[in-house]
């Protein structure tokens, strides 16, 4: 299928979280410790009709500044393959040098990128996203991964891409 959406981003932000909550069900491991998720995992969703292939990544993307060339070639390959790149970062941490680095990562594909803001799990955390917008991505959703909040708005968008 060519339709593939794939998650990408630091450890711990929420990735498997809201790759389970686009399945719609629990088939990534969400753990409180940070690089759980080893391998890329695969499922076919579904969204207003639309289906796509949806990937949740772990290890691949965690090794911060010491990506192997072999590994590096793996993730741009993952990345070019895709239709869309949910870049998530974590409100409630706020901005760290990892999310820099992947969003250095992630420029050359800027156009596809959507910047996941999880964890703004209420309006009070809203303003907790404002730093994000330096990373200078256009297509920036405040989310909760974990109680569903701004994901259909996310994935509407999604879907216009595909
Ligand atoms: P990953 O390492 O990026 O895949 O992150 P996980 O999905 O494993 O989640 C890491 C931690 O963040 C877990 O404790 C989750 O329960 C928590 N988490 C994920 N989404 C949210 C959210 O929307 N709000 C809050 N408060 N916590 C979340
Ligand atoms: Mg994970």
């Amino acid at each position: 299928m060519k339709n593939r959406i794939i998650i990408v981003g630091r450890p711990n932000v929420g990735k498997s979280t809201l790759f389970n909550r686009i399945i719609g069900r629990r088939k990534s491991i969400v753990y409180d410790l940070p690089g759980v998720t080893r391998d890329i995992i695969e499922s076919e969703a579904e969204w207003k009709g639309k289906r796509f292939i949806v990937a949740d990544t772990g290890g691949i993307f965690e090794r911060g500044g010491e990506l192997f060339k072999s590994i590096e070639e793996e993730v741009k390959k993952n990345l070019s393959d895709a239709k869309a790149i949910l870049f998530v970062v974590d409100a409630k941490e706020g901005l760290t040098e990892a999310d820099r680095y992947v969003a250095k990562m992630l420029y050359p594909y800027k156009e596809k990128v959507f910047l996941v803001v999880n964890k703004v799990d209420n309006e009070k955390l809203q303003r907790q996203a404002y730093d994000f917008y330096s990373l200078g991505f256009d297509r920036v959703f405040l989310v909760s991964a974990q109680h569903g909040r701004g994901v259909d708005e996310l994935l509407s968008a999604v879907c216009d891409l595909l």
